[in-house]
């Protein structure tokens, strides 16, 4: 059964300028996640965009003649070609060993930095609480420690002075965020319609060759699922296509937690 899209999609657009800070483990896990809503902010909102890879890419390959300072020399400009093609152009690359990421201090000082210095209004990041994900996939380690990092970067460790004193040293004060959006989540609260920007989603996507491939291998292979995929989500809220996140927001007075505790079991019994 659909339900009414407007009740549960409820990504309001924002009117004044804003900046998104997109963090993942890998190069192309935007592209798989969130590249789609990713291209509505910056087309239909006038966001700005960072997009932060916390490891050098470096694991992305089982070929035994891919060097792995070549793999990383690839990925790397995969990622930069895969960002423009949605219209960002700030793209960090933190460097940390691919495959063995874990959401150590040094990790988490290092988006703390990126969040200080470019002010997001959102923070989009990995749900580090997902496990297994639907049927036949446990999520990569990685991505759990790219979100865990990133979480508490945002909270406490970007709005807190005493934090990372070495941060305030090199100029960069506290900053607060307002909205946080956990992808790859297994509790989506919101369901964003992306059918105007799939097409773009996948030319992202298919920038990143040397793990998708190219041609028919990448038609029938990650297009294919991730357009399903999508599909899915959108069968969810009766869109075409869409993208799904757990929200928080922390710029909102609160009203009383029993009132959004009824308003999500209710969102909750009209999906079943
Ligand atoms: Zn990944």
């Amino acid at each position: 059964m659909t339900i009414d899209y407007q009740t549960l999609q409820a990504i309001p657009q924002r009117d004044e300028p804003y900046h998104i800070v997109v963090t993942a483990a890998h190069h192309d896990d935007i592209e798989f996640g969130v590249a789609g809503s990713v291209a509505r902010w910056i087309r239909e909102e006038g966001a700005t965009v960072t997009y932060v890879i916390i490891t050098d890419g470096g694991a992305g390959s089982n070929d035994p003649d891919m060097t792995r300072e070549q793999l990383v020399e690839l990925r790397y400009r995969e990622q930069i070609e895969a960002a423009a093609r949605v219209g960002v152009y700030d793209v960090r690359f933190l460097g940390h060993l691919d495959g063995v990421l874990q959401a150590t201090l040094e990790v988490r000082r290092d988006i703390t930095r990126i969040i200080r210095e470019t002010k997001p209004y959102r923070v989009v990041c990995q749900d580090p609480t997902s496990v297994f994900v639907h049927r036949g996939y446990v999520n990569h380690p990685d991505h759990r420690a790219a979100g865990e990092a990133s979480i508490y970067a945002v909270f406490p460790s970007a709005e807190t002075r005493p934090i990372f004193p070495e941060l305030l040293a090199e100029g960069f004060e506290p900053h607060k965020i307002g909205e946080l959006y956990l992808n790859l989540t297994q509790s989506p609260t919101h369901y964003h319609d992306i059918s105007s920007t799939i097409d773009l989603k996948m030319q992202a996507l298919s920038a990143h060759v040397s793990q998708i491939g190219a041609g028919e291998d990448f038609e029938n292979g990650a297009k294919k699922w991730l357009m399903q995929g999508n599909r899915d989500g959108g069968t969810m809220v009766g869109v075409e296509y869409a993208e799904y996140f757990r929200v928080l927001k922390f710029d909102e007075d609160r009203e009383s937690w029993h009132k959004e505790e009824m308003e999500r079991r209710e969102r909750e019994a009209a999906l079943k």
